[in-house]
């Protein structure tokens, strides 16, 4: 881990009223951003932040509502929410995947301390809004690409101490 990373465990969140709380127990496992067209609507902003987490390493307290939507690839996904303030929160899929199956992907911005990170990708930038920029050092990807160890593992990387 970096020293010089804003991360220290555990991770406190909460929603726009503060109703709902979250606390994370290990470091996230990959940070990107989404300028998707569902990232889009459920944001109701230009793109989602996305930080996956290990779901065993997940706790909530308070009310949160669920939303379910199809997914591209054949699933379903829960979009959790607080009922007060409306603020999204976290999604989870019941995907089979080793990966997508094991995390919440918690949205980066209800997390303070990732204001002072970088995401590791920027995906489905074709669709960003025209007054988005995207950073020239940052992997930028027209579509999808959702290699989900290739999020891992970049994610790592940013982190090694021989970056500085
Ligand atoms: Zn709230
Ligand atoms: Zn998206």
């Amino acid at each position: 881990m970096n020293s010089q990373s804003p991360l220290s465990l555990p991770i406190i969140c909460q929603c726009q009223c503060g109703q709902a709380k979250f606390s994370i127990s290990k470091l996230p496992l990959t940070f990107y951003a989404c300028h998707c067209t569902e990232c889009q609507s459920q944001s109701a902003s230009a793109f989602g932040l996305l930080v996956w987490v290990e779901r065993s390493a997940f706790n909530y307290s308070g009310n949160v509502k669920t939303w379910s939507r199809d997914t591209a690839s054949g699933g379903r996904m829960d979009c959790h929410f607080c009922p007060d303030c409306g603020t999204r929160l976290w999604h989870e899929s019941n995907s089979p995947d080793p990966v997508f199956g094991k995390i919440v992907s918690i949205k980066g911005g209800s997390i303070a301390a990732m204001r002072k990170l970088q995401p590791v990708r920027h995906i489905w930038t074709k669709s960003k809004h025209a007054s988005t920029v995207i950073p020239k050092n940052v992997l930028n990807f027209p579509n999808g690409n959702i290699d989900a160890k290739a999020l891992v593992d970049a994610w790592k990387h940013s982190l090694l101490p021989t970056k500085i």
